[in-house]
């Protein structure tokens, strides 16, 4: 009908386009395998006090080892994950793996007791999928302190559908994990629904933090946020702190906890403990010294 109002002739398929949907399905069922063949892989990045610089715990976040492409990033294949429900059972092994892990170093590590490691739960695992009981069940099966476990919900899934939402938390908060809104400050989150959320982190979107954008605006935001936070009685991390001079401003303003590429890239598990050790062994010297580590 289209093309009897714009006078172009029919565009059914080309080539391109047919080379392209055949990709996505090639990828669908090449993804649908991945968690069987083992391919998916946690990558671990860290997060850190702003005031101590203390290593609080790391975010985990997925990537597939493709055996002809290498590692593909999330955002490579998380949206079709989603589209095709694939994204039930591997976020279920996020979870699981991440706990296992979390549990591993908190066995073998001395002082790693107090970390604590972050996932992201997209919309569809939290709009249903039995997400309560299946945390309460890697809970158990770990052993790991709940409070230790912080699930990284979107705003933009959170303002969804807000009594369901509520429901939801509650149901998540009553097992003891904690509960971080994700990419704050890119939806349109009403001031009064947030704060009936049963919420611990708010987590301030990179684009505030190292945005091309305006960076006198960015710190207008991100002190906002963290005055927001306070009100409600939240802590508040800032992702994507790449330089110096970002940290030095979260400093300025007070933020909690801090994440990016300044501290490190996300990093598979052998380097993140390794991270683990080297911080711990950077803290025993400056104890020594008696001065603070850098
Ligand atoms: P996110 O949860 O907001 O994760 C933060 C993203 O910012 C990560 O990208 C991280 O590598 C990146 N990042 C961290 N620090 C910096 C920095 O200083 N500079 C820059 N430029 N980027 C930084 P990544 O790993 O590519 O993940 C992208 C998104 O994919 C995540 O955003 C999350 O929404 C999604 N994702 C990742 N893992 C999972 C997962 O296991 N499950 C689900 N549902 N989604 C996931
Ligand atoms: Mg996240
Ligand atoms: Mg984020
Ligand atoms: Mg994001």
């Amino acid at each position: 009908y289209r093309a009897k109002e714009t006078g172009k002739p029919y565009m059914i398929f080309d080539r391109r386009m047919h080379k392209e949907i055949l990709e996505v399905i090639s990828l669908e069922a090449e993804l649908r395998d991945a968690l069987s063949n083992d391919e998916l892989v946690l990558h671990y990045q860290p997060i850190v006090n702003v005031d101590t610089r203390a290593l609080e715990g790391f975010e985990a976040l997925v990537r597939w080892n493709h055996p002809l492409k290498g590692i593909v990033p999330p955002d490579k294949f998380i949206p079709l994950a989603e589209e095709t429900g694939i994204i039930l059972p591997l976020g279920r092994w996020v979870i699981v793996e991440a706990c296992r892990q979390l549990g591993k170093w908190q066995k073998t590590i001395p002082g790693a007791e107090r970390l604590s490691v972050s996932v992201n739960v997209s919309c569809r695992q939290f709009v249903r999928d039995g997400l309560v009981e299946y945390v309460a069940q890697v809970l158990e099966e770990t052993g790991i302190d709940p409070a230790r476990l912080k699930l990284e919900i979107t705003e933009s899934v959170l303002m969804q559908d807000t009594s369901h939402s509520i429901h939801e938390l509650n149901r998540l908060k009553a097992l003891g994990v904690r509960i971080a809104v994700d990419d704050f400050g890119t939806g349109y989150s009403s001031l009064s629904y947030l704060r009936q959320l049963p919420i611990d982190h708010l987590k301030i979107d990179r684009s505030f933090i190292s945005g091309s954008d305006n960076a006198e605006d960015n710190i207008q935001i991100v002190k906002s946020i963290i005055s927001l936070a306070r009100n409600l009685g939240l802590t508040v991390i800032a992702e994507g702190v790449e330089h110096e001079d970002q940290f030095a401003r979260l400093q300025d303003v007070r933020c909690d906890k801090a994440q990016g590429y300044m501290f490190s890239r996300p990093v598979d598990s052998i380097a993140a403990e390794r991270y683990i050790l080297d911080y711990q062994r950077r803290l025993a010297e400056a104890c020594s010294l008696g001065t603070p580590p850098a």
